[in-house]
C-alpha cells in the first residue's frame, strides 16, 4: 500500500475499533465467563476445552484455518485427555508466499479466582467499575488472545488484505507449567511443520509499563524453579512430647530458605551474578527516558496500603531489578 493508503487505513482502522468497543467487551465477557482454570483439573478440563472450542469457532467464522492439536503429553494423572493446543492460520490473500509470517502466542487458561480471595465482584463475570474492566483472565491472557482475532476481523470488515500471514498458537495449560507445549514446539518446528515458516514470534502474554503505557517486551529473563523437601522422621510427632528431642524439618527448612536471600533483596547464592551482563553506560542511559512512576507502581501492586516501601525507591534501580537482574522468590511451604 502507498503511504496515503496506509494513513487512510490507520484512520479507518481506529474508527472501526472505536465503533466496536461494545462488541469487544461483550465477547471478552463471554470468554471470561468460561472458568478455564488449568490448576484445577479434571474439574475445569471441560471449561478449558470449551474455551478452546469457543476460540476455534471464532477463527472459523473469520475464515481462518484452525486445528486443535491433541496435547503431546496425552493424559493427566486421572486418565483424562489434557487440553489441546490451538493452531490457526490466516494467510494474506495476495502473494502470501512473498509475505512474512508472524506467529502469535497466547494462552486461554486462567489462574483460580474466587470472591473469597478478595474480589469485589464475581471474577468470572466481566464487570465495569471506574471505567475499568474486572474479570479473571481479562488481561492475562484472554484479552490479548482475542485482540489478534479482532485485528483480523477489522481487516476483513474494512476489506483490507493482511500485510503479513498470521499464525496463532494458543495453549490451555500455561498457568500450570505449559504441559505439553515444549514437546509441541519441538514437533511443530520440524521442516514443513506449522512453526517452520514463521519469520517472527510475538508473545502476547507480557505486560504494560504502568497502567497507561503499553510496551513491547523484546527479551525475557527466563525462570528456574525448584522444590525442596526436608524430612525429620517417618511419622507425625507431638511437639509437647517430642519437641526438643529431634531436628525439626520446618525449622531447618526456614533456615535453609532464609539463607538464599536477605531482607534487602540481595540473593546470597554464590556466583548468581557471574553470567549477568554488566550494565553499560549506554544501557544505563536508556532507563532515563522511560516513563514510569514508582508511586503509581506502589498503588498498582498495593504496597502503598501496607508498608509503602519497595526494595528500590528510584525508578532505574527498580526497573533494573524487575527486568534485567536475577530475582529470587520463595513461593510457599507445604506441611505434610
Ligand atoms: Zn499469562
Amino acid at each position: 500500500m502507498a503511504a496515503e493508503d496506509d494513513d487512510y487505513f490507520a484512520k479507518s482502522f481506529f474508527e472501526h475499533v472505536d465503533k466496536s468497543v461494545s462488541q469487544y467487551v461483550s465477547e471478552l465477557g463471554e470468554a471470561v465467563a468460561i472458568p478455564s482454570v488449568s490448576a484445577d483439573l479434571p474439574r475445569h478440563l471441560h471449561d478449558i476445552i470449551e474455551m478452546m472450542e469457543w476460540t476455534k469457532d471464532y477463527i472459523s467464522r473469520l475464515d481462518g484455518w484452525v486445528h486443535l492439536l491433541p496435547n503431546p503429553q496425552g493424559k493427566d494423572d486421572h486418565g483424562h485427555d489434557l487440553p489441546p493446543i490451538l493452531l490457526a492460520e490466516f494467510k494474506a490473500a495476495k502473494n502470501p508466499d512473498k509475505k512474512k509470517t508472524v506467529c502469535c502466542y497466547a494462552h486461554l487458561d486462567v489462574q483460580p479466582a474466587a470472591k473469597e480471595d478478595g474480589w469485589d465482584s464475581d471474577p468470572f463475570v466481566l464487570t465495569e467499575r471506574d471505567e475499568k474492566l474486572f474479570g479473571r483472565g481479562s488481561t492475562d491472557d484472554k484479552g490479548p488472545a482475542l485482540s489478534w482475532l479482532w485485528v483480523i476481523e477489522a481487516h476483513r470488515k474494512l476489506n483490507v488484505d493482511l500485510p503479513v500471514n498470521v499464525k496463532l498458537i494458543y495453549e490451555g495449560m500455561e498457568e500450570s507449567g505449559s504441559t505439553g507445549m515444549f514437546e509441541a514446539i519441538q514437533m511443530l518446528s520440524k521442516d514443513g511443520e506449522f512453526l517452520s515458516d514463521a519469520d517472527f514470534f510475538c508473545i502476547s502474554d507480557s505486560y504494560w509499563l504502568g497502567a497507561q503505557k503499553p510496551c513491547l517486551t523484546y527479551g525475557l529473563k527466563g525462570l528456574a524453579y525448584f522444590s525442596v523437601s526436608v524430612q525429620c522422621c517417618g511419622q507425625d510427632l507431638h511437639s509437647g512430647l517430642t519437641g526438643g528431642s529431634v531436628h525439626e524439618s520446618m525449622t531447618d527448612l526456614v533456615r535453609l530458605m532464609s539463607s538464599l536471600i536477605d531482607s534487602s533483596g540481595q540473593i546470597l547464592v554464590p556466583g548468581i551474578l557471574d553470567d549477568v551482563a554488566p550494565v553499560t553506560l549506554e544501557e544505563d542511559a536508556l532507563y532515563d527516558g522511560i516513563n514510569f512512576d514508582c508511586e503509581a507502581y506502589k498503588d498498582e501492586i498495593n504496597v502503598s496500603s501496607v508498608s509503602n516501601k519497595l526494595l528500590h525507591e528510584d525508578k532505574k534501580s527498580l526497573l533494573m531489578a524487575i527486568w534485567r537482574f536475577p530475582t529470587l522468590s520463595l513461593h510457599g511451604i507445604e506441611v505434610r
